[in-house]
C-alpha cells in the first residue's frame, strides 16, 4: 500500500506543477525542501525514498543528530542561527536560509574560511515587519547587501521570508510580490558581484501563492508529514 508520505508528496507535486505553470515556469524550476524538524529518521528516510534529497532543519542540535544518520542529501538550515553554533554546522549544511545580521555574516565567513569552504546563504527578510520574527527590515536590505559583498567565503544566493500565517493565504500575496521585486532589484544592482538564484518562500499554507508570485524554493513540512505534535 502507498505510504501516506508518498501520497502527500504526489499531491504537493501536482499543486507545485500547476502553480509553476501559472507563473510561466516548469515543475523543475521549483525546489521542494522537505522540512523535517521534529520528524523522526524513519519518516525522513521514506521521504528520501520518494526522491526528495533537500531537507530543512531549524535547530542545530537536532540537525547534527540527523546529519549523522541520513546521508547523500542537502541539508538546509532554516531556523534562527546563533553565532556560537555556526562552527558545528558550517561544513555540513548546503544552504543557510536565515541570515539576518552582520555578526552572523562575520562568523559564517570566518568559519567557512577555516574549512576552505564558500558558504551559500540567503538573507531572511522580515517582510511583514513582525516584532516577534527574525529577518532584516525590508528597507535596510539593499544597504545590507552592499555591506556583505566583501566577505570572500560567503556567497549570497538569494532571499527568504516567513510571512504571517493567514487563514486565507491570498493575504500573503502582497508580501510575496514585494519579495520578488526586492530579489530582482538586488540582482540588477549588484550584477557584477552576485547571482541571486533562490527565492525561498512558501510553506504548507501558502506555497501555491508563493510560487505564483515567483518563489523557486518552497519549504514544506506539515503537508508532507502531517501536523507536528511539538
Ligand atoms: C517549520 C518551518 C517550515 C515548514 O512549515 P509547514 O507549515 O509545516 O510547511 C518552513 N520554513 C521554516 C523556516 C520553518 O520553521
Amino acid at each position: 500500500m502507498e505510504h501516506y508520505i508518498e501520497k502527500n508528496l504526489k499531491c504537493i507535486k501536482e499543486k507545485i506543477k500547476l502553480a509553476a505553470i501559472k507563473s510561466g515556469r516548469d515543475f523543475e524550476d521549483i525546489t521542494l525542501v522537505g522540512v523535517t524538524k521534529t520528524i523522526d529518521i524513519e519518516k525522513i528516510a521514506i521521504l528520501k525514498k520518494c526522491g526528495i534529497i533537500e531537507f530543512g532543519e531549524n535547530k542545530a542540535q537536532e540537525f547534527l543528530q540527523k546529519y549523522d544518520e541520513i546521508h547523500n542529501c542537502n541539508w538546509h538550515f532554516i531556523g534562527q542561527l546563533q553565532t556560537n553554533k555556526v562552527k558545528q554546522i558550517i561544513d555540513k549544511v548546503y544552504l543557510i536560509h536565515s541570515v539576518d545580521n552582520l555578526k552572523l555574516i562575520q562568523e559564517i565567513d570566518k568559519r567557512a574560511k577555516e574549512k576552505g569552504k564558500i558558504m551559500d546563504i540567503l538573507l531572511q527578510i522580515n517582510i511583514a515587519d513582525e516584532p516577534t520574527k527574525g529577518g532584516l527590515k525590508f528597507q535596510e536590505t539593499k544597504k545590507f547587501v552592499k555591506n556583505i559583498l566583501n566577505y570572500t567565503n560567503i556567497r549570497l544566493k538569494g532571499l527568504m521570508c516567513i510571512p504571517p500565517f493567514q487563514e486565507n493565504p491570498q493575504n500573503n500575496r502582497k508580501y510575496f510580490k514585494k519579495m520578488k521585486k526586492l530579489f530582482i532589484d538586488i540582482n540588477e544592482e549588484n550584477k557584477d558581484n552576485i547571482y541571486m538564484e533562490y527565492l525561498s518562500m512558501g510553506m504548507t499554507n501558502d506555497y501555491e501563492i508563493a510560487i505564483e508570485e515567483g518563489s523557486n524554493m518552497v519549504r514544506i513540512g506539515t503537508a508532507i508529514f502531517g501536523k507536528r505534535n511539538y
